[in-house]
């Protein structure tokens, strides 16, 4: 799991300028972000829309970060979502406070919209199962070894050429354009050309051998990794 995947990601944060940058990054991260400015609409939409993850500010009018995040835990119905907190750096001991009443994790402000991500990520991973391997004809993967392996050889790819091969597996008949791919396999956040996704994909090719000629040029579009 390499992006948001959609995931839904609820930021309860009064502060609107800081609540709209982290939206637009987690947007741009493939998150689907929605906002609360209070701990009380907060708690509400925790409840109603059942997001994946929470990013909760300490500092909330009325209702603390505190208050909210031990609201959350209690509940059945969101002890489950991991909490990310925000927290000014003068807020040392309510930081640890917050992590006893159960936030998964905090970020001190300022912060790089980029490591919020990077953080979410890391924290819904955790809560991941072990992936399965994947075949998709001579090809086999291990995903929690890394290993590839075709007609029961290993092959060494590099950590992109094996994220790239993983994602096309996965979808595998489906085609995946340039964009999603660089989305998915580098991450939202790199700045690099959509032609690099074809150079991978043709040192992949190489070192899949003849197995390589499963993964299709479907032109103008991107890639697909053929059905059988
Ligand atoms: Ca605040």
């Amino acid at each position: 799991m390499e992006t948001g995947s959609g995931r839904k990601i609820l930021i309860i944060e009064d502060e609107s300028d800081v609540a709209d940058l982290l939206t637009l990054n987690l947007r741009k991260a493939g998150f689907k972000a929605s906002t609360a400015a209070d701990g009380a609409s907060g708690l509400q939409k925790a409840r109603d829309d059942r997001p994946d993850f929470i990013v909760l500010d300490l500092m909330l009018p009325k209702m603390s970060g505190l208050e909210v995040c031990r609201i959350l835990k209690s509940d059945a119905a969101t002890s489950h979502v991991p909490i990310l907190m925000l927290t000014a750096k003068a807020e040392e001991i309510d930081r640890i406070v917050g992590l006893e009443f159960g936030a998964d994790d905090y970020v001190t402000k300022p912060f790089s919209p980029r490591e919020i991500a990077l953080r979410i990520r890391a924290i819904l991973r955790r809560g991941e199962k072990p992936e399965e391997s994947l075949k998709a004809g001579p090809i086999s993967i291990d995903p929690a070894r890394h290993e590839v392996r075709v007609n029961g050889k290993q092959v060494h790819l590099t950590s992109l050429e094996f994220k790239l091969l993983r994602t096309l597996m996965q979808r595998r008949g489906r085609v995946q354009d340039r964009d999603k791919l660089l989305n998915e396999v580098w991450g939202y956040e790199s700045v690099i050309d959509t032609r690099t996704v074809d150079t991978h994909v043709r040192r992949l090719r190489e070192k899949l051998g003849k197995a390589g000629d499963a993964i299709e040029t479907v032109r103008g579009f991107g890639y697909r990794l053929r059905e059988n």
